[in-house]
């Protein structure tokens, strides 16, 4: 984390944020206490402020006026910490809080609401902690295709069903590198690296090439992210190490459903494994599938595993199952397809109970139109991946894409910046500041 102590000037200070750092919070952020102030003018009792940079792969930007904007730090316990003291948030009648202790009726509640109603709440609590400009474009790359012994029922390349798919070897880190970088000059800010296999296991050589990738595409500033299967505690400390950002290990659906789903490994380890992730200091990348005969309470069910995990995923992908021939649900004529709604449903109400999380809308978008996509990103969906190939299935071309992006006015995010500090900073500049516990009361009377 770097910071630079440039004097900022501040204009308000609401008694929300008086709320949200009270004196006795003084504990965390590198032992700065924080208050965000909508700046314009100088503060007369601001004496050290400080702005934490949000990049730790690039230095940070110069603190001209214009650049002056918020920076989080890019480590995910620090990132995490500047939030702990916070209750709530409120605008236009709708309060949202990150909450842990979520009921599985709460979340039934929210997901049945009347679609206006849920449209509404989801539209603002995203707008509360997240430029709704701004939807990130990650590249997902399959760095080792087919051959996996898993029986995963959507997946085209499970040994175990008959598909199109052919097992090709891992790809060299040369040829990863460049993918990454033509990722980034089309606009990508995260690039997602999968490998179809169950677990990391004992393949050393592999491993140190996928570190040797983690570590070069870290270093051009993209976020980066793996999805290896299953990694045991170590193995997670060395990802980290070499610069992970995010690990992908999807719970695909509920507890209950998920056993009619895959047999080959239990939901107790894919949790095992997000702990072992979130134990080594690497953001959770966590989420779920829709169309695999599922029930809407099993829909439910993987949004309430979710939010009350102890930290919430910092990002959630939430796909559409695309059916492959060959594979059981992509064969099973009898399971329904999942339509718009039902996305925008499931994508509104993450947005609602994990505020602070990345809900991508990720696989499946070439069967809906630009209009049911907008919707999507109006319940708060704010990334998605670009590039014609999702792993192993088609996806929207680029260039449609950026037509979607100009029709809708949308900008990339960029890398490693994260949810919004307070709602002031959608509205101006927010910085945090170091403030004397003594004078903090009288700032915000
Ligand atoms: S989803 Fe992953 S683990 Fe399951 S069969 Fe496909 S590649 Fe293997």
């Amino acid at each position: 984390m770097s910071m630079s102590s440039s004097r900022l000037p501040a204009l308000a200070i609401t008694t929300a944020f008086a709320r949200r750092f009270p004196s006795s919070s003084t504990k965390k952020i590198a032992s700065v206490t924080a208050v965000r102030f909508l700046s314009t003018a100088p503060h007369p009792s601001t004496p050290s402020q400080v702005v934490i940079d949000r990049y730790t792969t690039s230095p940070p930007p110069p603190t001209t006026a214009a650049s002056n904007t918020a920076r989080l730090p890019n480590n995910v316990r620090d990132r995490n910490a500047l939030f702990d003291d916070e209750e709530a948030r409120h605008m236009g009648g709708v309060t949202a809080t990150v909450r842990h202790d979520w009921t599985k009726q709460e979340i039934a509640d929210i997901y049945s609401l009347p679609f206006h109603d849920l449209m509404y709440r989801a539209s603002t609590v995203h707008r509360m902690y997240w430029d709704p400009s701004e939807v990130q474009q990650c590249t997902l790359l399959s760095i080792k295709t087919g051959g996996c012994t898993e029986d995963c029922s959507y997946c085209s390349q499970s040994t175990r069903h008959k598909t199109f798919v052919k097992p090709t070897p891992t790809m060299k880190v040369q040829e990863v590198l460049e993918a990454a970088r033509r990722a980034k000059e089309a606009g990508s800010t995260r690039f997602c690296m999968g490998a179809a296999w169950r677990e990391l296991g004992n393949k050393k050589n592999a491993f140190n090439h996928i570190l040797e990738m983690v570590r070069g595409v870290n270093g051009m500033g993209l976020e980066v992210c793996c999805t290896l299967g299953m990694l045991n505690a170590d193995q997670a400390r060395q990802l980290k190490e070499a610069g992970l950002s995010s690990y992908n290990h999807n719970l695909d659906t509920s507890p209950e459903h998920y056993p009619n789903v895959i047999s080959t490994r239990t939901y107790e380890d894919r949790l095992q494994t997000i702990a072992n992730v979130r134990d080594a200091g690497i953001q959770v990348c966590c989420g779920g599938i829709l169309g695999l005969g599922e029930k809407e309470a099993d829909r439910v069910g993987l949004l309430h595993v979710l939010a009350t995990l102890p930290e919430h995923p910092e990002s959630v992908p939430i796909n559409a199952l695309v059916a492959v021939d060959g594979t059981p649900l992509g064969d099973a004529d009898e399971i329904d397809r999942v339509d718009a709604f039902d996305m925008i449903r499931m994508i509104a109400t993450a947005r609602i109970v994990m505020p602070r999380t990345m809900v991508r809308l990720s696989a499946g978008r070439l069967s809906f139109s630009h209009a049911e996509q907008y919707l999507m990103f109006q319940a708060g969906a704010n990334s998605i991946f670009n590039g014609d190939k999702l792993l192993t299935t088609d996806n929207p071309e680029f260039d449609e894409d950026q037509a979607m992006f100009n029709k809708f006015g949308f900008k990339g995010k960029p890398a490693h910046k994260g949810p919004l500090v307070a709602p002031a900073e959608s509205a101006g500049q927010v910085h945090i500041t170091r403030v004397e516990a003594p004078h903090k009361e009288e700032q915000y009377a």
